[in-house]
């Protein structure tokens, strides 16, 4: 390292500060940049120059990546990366470090409440006792927890999370994820159609990907029972919002409850946002005072190693090293 401090620039971040990623860096000095992208452009303006990126939402796309001059690490405030152009990075022997594993506990919270939400009417009487309608039957029909089917499309460290959470409250689960073996003898590992036809509430915790783009389009959603519903705290265009506004006006499904959407924030006039059988909160499910820590100390820890001369503890793209 010369003797420059290095530069640490924050492309995006909506936290309120950045004090602890200041704390964590502070063994290296570094100049610290926080900078409210949105665009490439933006980003490429602030970020040419650094020796390190941490990223939140701003687009690092190829273009970004190639106009980077000495950058050795980006570093992503969550899990999914699918904002940064791992390929490009990797090519230009740039480290993607992520923090996988600082919301397991409240991703897999807030999929239970969304379920439990679903199975009790929850929201739907709320808003109606709001509109001065005190009388359950508007919730009709609903049906007991125990021994019914919750089906995981993606079993990784939010979906066990949410097996183990679930078999507290009598679900039978089943699973799908064709990349994992061994798995807890309580869980069924079955094939997607299967997922699909025998679940009564299917929970979506894969990561988007080419693969995973729209897995819930109207044949999938056409497979579950009527009764079913769709809970999806993962990202937002494993399903397609247009298939779904059709499985849910003709109750081909019984409801859906969503952390994500294709758009964020969505267009207010997006029809699927006015239908009774649909809840939904706003990419909130990571979130808790205690995660937000956690993260930004990670986020900075994984930059600091880098820094360093170390590998980060969650490599995204390990051909980055070999290179
Ligand atoms: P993970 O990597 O531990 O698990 C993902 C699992 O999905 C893996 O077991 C993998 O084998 C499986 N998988 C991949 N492709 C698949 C496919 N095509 N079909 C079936 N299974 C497939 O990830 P995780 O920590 O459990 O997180 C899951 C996702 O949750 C993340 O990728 C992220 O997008 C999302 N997430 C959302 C929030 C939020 O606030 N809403 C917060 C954290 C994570």
């Amino acid at each position: 390292m010369s003797n420059q401090r290095p530069r640490v620039v924050i492309t995006d971040c909506d936290h309120p500060s950045v004090e602890i990623e200041r704390e964590v860096l502070n063994e290296i000095k570094p100049e610290l940049v926080l900078a409210y992208c949105n665009t490439e452009d933006e980003v490429i303006e602030v970020a040419q120059d650094a020796d390190g990126i941490i990223n939140q939402y701003a687009p690092i796309t190829r273009r970004v990546i190639e106009s980077l001059k000495r950058c050795k690490v980006i570093a992503r405030y969550g899990v999914g990366v699918d904002n940064i152009d791992i390929k490009a990075a990797t090519e230009h022997k740039i480290i993607v470090a992520n923090v996988p594993d600082y919301c397991i506990d409240e991703v897999s919270t807030h999929t239970m409440a969304l379920i439990l939400a679903c199975a009790r009417g929850i929201t739907l009487l709320n808003s109606k006792i709001k509109e001065k309608r005190w009388d359950f039957t508007l919730a009709k029909p609903l049906f007991r927890t125990q021994g019914k089917t919750l089906g995981l499309f993606g079993l990784g460290r939010i979906g066990r999370m949410v097996a183990q959470k679930a078999s507290g409250f009598g679900f039978k689960i089943i699973a799908y994820d064709p990349y994992i073996s061994s798995i807890d003898d309580r869980i069924e590992l079955v094939g997607f159609s299967k997922l699909l036809s025998d679940s009564d509430f299917v929970s979506i915790h894969v990561p988007l990907t080419a693969e995973t783009r729209h897995s819930f389009g109207e044949n999938e959603l056409k497979k579950m029972k009527k009764t079913a519903y769709l809970i999806n705290t993962a990202r937002g265009p494993i399903v397609d919002e247009k298939a779904l506004y059709k499985a849910l006006k003709n109750r081909w499904v019984a409801g859906a409850a969503l952390d994500v959407m294709e758009k964020e924030p969505p267009d207010w006039e997006n029809s699927l946002l006015k239908l009774d059988n649909l809840i939904i909160t706003p990419h909130i499910s990571f979130y808790s005072e205690e995660s937000y820590a956690e993260l930004k100390k990670k986020v900075a820890k994984a930059v600091l190693l880098v820094m360093k001369g170390e590998l980060p503890p969650a490599l995204v793209n390990p051909q980055a090293v070999e290179k």
